[in-house]
């Protein structure tokens, strides 16, 4: 078994135990094990064959975790985690997805009624089978069916940072084989659309069986589905879904044109061909009269023969992006290193797990020039949030370390400030004035009728002291739906009184989503892209904001913290 194998089986390990409860430490453990493994430059197997050697040691690994890779090592299995997989079948973990079963429903539900997928939990509901059990009834059936879509959802479909990590997996399993002269990703991965169905890959390869043959040696393949001359799909995991097309060299941009979609985009692209007498498909452009081909090998020979600009993936959704490259006014989209400055990030004051010298070394090793403490306020009780005096503490001792980071990080103090459940701010606006950024953001009462919720953010926008309203949907993607809240209002309110909205970059939340985004940037609303980081690690979270940020059209102009602090005005 090899590292990427192993480090799986320990973040398998990591997401069941988490899901039955178990001691966070012994958790931490498995995630630690497997990211240390991950970055190891050689191979585990030769690290245990090596009698001068000891596994234990290599840091972040450990006697318990050194003893269970030497067991997949010789045995290619882990006893423990067959048993946890026995305990908790998938279909349970997909059904704790749905808002507001939980895990332990989850379970008793799948063994009364022995389930074994989300449709026999449909079915079930339509059947009125669950109303009649023990401790459910028929309001959390009724609860159940309309919380279903999302863990459909999340069933189907992976956040687009995990299909990053496995499509930068996959590829350099791949760049191994020898035979492939070019490679690139296409779909909805290659749009950066906030979640992922499954991989597309493109190649141009002379030996189409060897590099199909390469690509079901990845280590976690799991089943080929179909096996063509020029197609495979194979199921990776559980069962993700990854399909690799084997094209030639002169048709390999219609072919990345093609299957990078959307679909919608093609529609339009099709359609403006024919306007000018040509065809596109995968395999190139065509004149119609007499088949001759014009264009092909590359994307952007593609759109040049339809008398377009290339356009980035991220804008391909058939918004405005045709109008745009045919006005010469597709927008430069901005890029992670424009980001000098992060807004949103928690220390151990109160969920975070860091100290506030700890994020700003990790901030300025990132290259960030400003950053801003924004602690949870006193209503988030189960984080400890911060009440105006120890507030006012941890501003002083912000005050203590500032002149150490002179010229090199300036460090805002700020704070995330609940808006109440009754609307009005958690902290005295006496406090709030003595800050550098206020973030305004809802914790509770996200369930409340859609004109009680646009009232406190729109109370929270109006405001003074009032920055930035952070995450102002609320929605977690694949687990909770936005508030019900009235966007427009929102952000006329926003634009009318210079209050920044949030793009939090967290890749759960990606909350404004991108047609927000989009229409923030008509309006002139400045976007402020903020990680929300709770760790050091946290920190690295900014590529995701910046990848929806592109679906938005955003450039470096339209979002505040690419430029210096020295600049800003609220
Ligand atoms: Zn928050
Ligand atoms: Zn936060």
């Amino acid at each position: 078994m090899d590292n990427a194998a192993i480090a799986d089986v320990f973040d398998e390990m990591a997401q069941l135990l988490e899901f039955r409860g178990e001691n966070p430490f012994r958790i931490r453990a498995y995630t630690n094990g497997s990211k240390a493994i991950r970055e190891l430059d050689e191979s585990v197997a030769a690290i245990l064959a090596d009698p001068e050697r000891d596994l234990s040691k290599v840091p972040g690994i450990g006697k318990t975790l050194a003893e269970k890779s030497k067991v997949l090592v010789e045995t290619g299995s882990l006893p423990q985690l067959e048993t946890l997989r026995k305990e908790i079948p998938e279909v349970v973990i997909q059904m704790a997805r749905i808002p507001g079963l939980g895990a332990k429903k989850a379970v008793k539900l799948q063994q009364e009624l022995a389930l074994e997928s989300l449709g026999d939990l449909r079915k079930a509901c339509h059947e009125d089978k669950i109303s009649s059990l023990k401790g459910f009834g028929a309001k959390t059936q009724a609860a159940i069916l309309d919380g279903l879509s999302i863990a459909e959802a999340a069933a189907a479909r992976i956040y687009w940072c995990d299909a990053d990590e496995l499509a930068a997996s996959i590829g350099r399993h791949m760049e191994s084989c020898k035979v492939i002269s070019k490679m690139q990703w296409a779909g909805s991965y290659r749009r950066g659309r906030e979640t992922v169905g499954d991989l597309d890959l493109l190649v141009v390869a002379d030996d189409h069986a060897a590099v199909m043959d390469h690509l079901e040696a990845y280590h976690s393949h799991s089943q080929t589905i179909v096996r063509g001359d020029t197609k495979i799909s194979i199921r990776v995991g559980k069962s993700f879904q990854v399909d690799m097309r084997v094209v030639e060299a002169d048709q390999f941009g219609a072919a990345l044109q093609y299957f990078t979609g959307s679909q919608a985009h093609n529609i339009h692209t099709r359609r403006l061909a024919k306007e000018q007498g040509l065809k596109i498909n995968e395999y190139g452009v065509f004149q119609l009269d007499d088949e001759s081909r014009v264009a092909g090998s590359t994307e952007q020979d593609v759109y040049a023969a339809i008398g377009l600009p290339w356009i980035a993936p991220e804008l391909r959704e058939d918004r405005r992006e045709f109008e745009a490259a045919a006005s010469g006014t597709l927008p430069e989209l901005i890029e992670t290193e424009d980001v000098i400055g992060d807004l949103h990030m928690h220390t151990n004051a109160t969920d975070g797990t860091a100290t506030i010298r700890e994020m700003a070394d990790a901030a300025i090793a990132r290259g960030l020039q400003y950053i801003a403490i924004t602690d949870h306020s006193k209503r988030v009780s189960m984080a400890m949030g911060l009440d105006e005096k120890r507030l006012r503490e941890q501003w002083k001792a912000i005050d203590e370390i500032r002149s150490e980071y002179d010229g090199r990080l300036t460090i805002l103090k700020g704070i995330e400030c609940d808006i109440l459940e009754r609307g009005g701010m958690d902290l005295a606006d006496d406090c709030l004035a003595e800050a550098d950024w206020v973030l305004a953001s809802i914790h509770y009462g996200q369930k409340q009728p859609r004109d009680q919720i646009t009232e406190r953010i729109l109370g929270a926008i109006e405001n003074p002291h009032v920055s930035c309203i952070a995450h102002p949907t609320g929605r977690l993607i694949n687990r909770r739906p936005p508030y019900d809240v009235d966007m427009d209002a929102v952000m006329t309110a926003a634009k009318k009184h210079g209050t920044f909205m949030e793009l939090n970059a967290n890749p759960a939340r990606l909350d404004l989503n991108d047609l927000h985004l989009a229409a923030a940037k008509r309006m002139g609303i400045p976007i402020v892209i903020s990680t929300d980081a709770h760790s050091i690690d946290g920190l690295g979270v900014m590529q995701y904001g910046i990848k929806q940020a592109r679906r938005g059209g955003l450039t470096k102009a339209d979002v505040a913290n690419t430029r210096p602090w020295s600049e800003w005005t609220k």
